[in-house]
């Protein structure tokens, strides 16, 4: 399937989870995930009218950042080791997986503007899964205040894989209640406006919990082949 047909049903599952929801599609941002396809893919992706890419490795990104030249927005949405930061620090607008307080250093250190970062959840609890506990949330990001390249853009989270759809539902809500717990703090490092929740299989039911930023590969530009 062409970038472009699987965006128009993206778009159409969009609206009809905003009509549901009561909600403005043009607060839903598409981010198409192309960690794993070629950069040719990537490109199509772009003139579909994709402004959003995102990759979770740094050989990926950068090899996709040098090729296109229309200068996406760049989003790094995977488990981010410390010694890599510097690799993709000039390159990036988003950082979706901020967990620790050494990687916020390194952030801090290394930027020379202020990075977009999401604090990634482990709302479901899952060993397998990154993230800080919902509970421990509010004292890591009033933490972060002394880190001036780094705002706190929103919250991310992975939903565990399953059909459940309350389950889905259900972790969605808790990563919501934690925005607007720090939300009320009115930090200033940390509008936490943006929720980055989502992925080919559950995004319809992210976007009806309130997911701002989506996060797609496989329905949108596909798999490895
Ligand atoms: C791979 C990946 C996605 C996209 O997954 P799909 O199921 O292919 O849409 C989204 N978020 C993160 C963090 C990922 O690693």
């Amino acid at each position: 399937m062409k970038v472009e047909e699987n965006l128009k049903l993206i778009q159409k599952n969009i609206q009809h989870a905003c009509t549901l929801s009561n909600r403005d599609p043009e607060e839903i941002t598409i981010i198409a995930v192309t960690k794993y396809v070629t950069t040719e893919r990537a490109a199509e992706a772009v003139q579909a009218g994709i402004t959003h890419l995102g990759e979770n490795r740094d050989e990926g990104l950068i090899a996709k950042w040098e090729v296109l030249t229309d200068k996406p927005n760049w989003h790094y949405i995977g488990s981010l080791q410390t010694r890599k930061v510097k690799n993709i620090i000039d390159k990036v607008d988003y950082i979706h997986s901020l967990d620790r307080l050494s990687l916020a250093k390194e952030i801090d250190k290394r930027a020379n503007k202020l990075i977009n970062c999401f604090v990634q959840v482990n709302v479901s609890g899952e060993e397998s899964k990154q993230g800080i506990s919902p509970e421990e949330v509010c004292d890591f990001i009033v933490n972060l205040s002394e880190y001036r390249n780094i705002r706190v853009c929103g919250l991310m989270t992975m939903a565990p894989y399953t059909e459940d759809e309350q389950m889905l539902r259900t972790c969605f809500q808790s990563l919501k209640k934690g925005q607007k717990k720090i939300q009320e703090l009115e930090l200033n490092h940390a509008p936490c406006t943006e929720l980055s929740m989502g992925m080919s299989n559950d995004y319809v039911i992210a976007i009806e919990e309130g997911a701002t930023m989506i996060r797609i590969g496989t329905a949108l530009v596909g798999e490895e082949e």
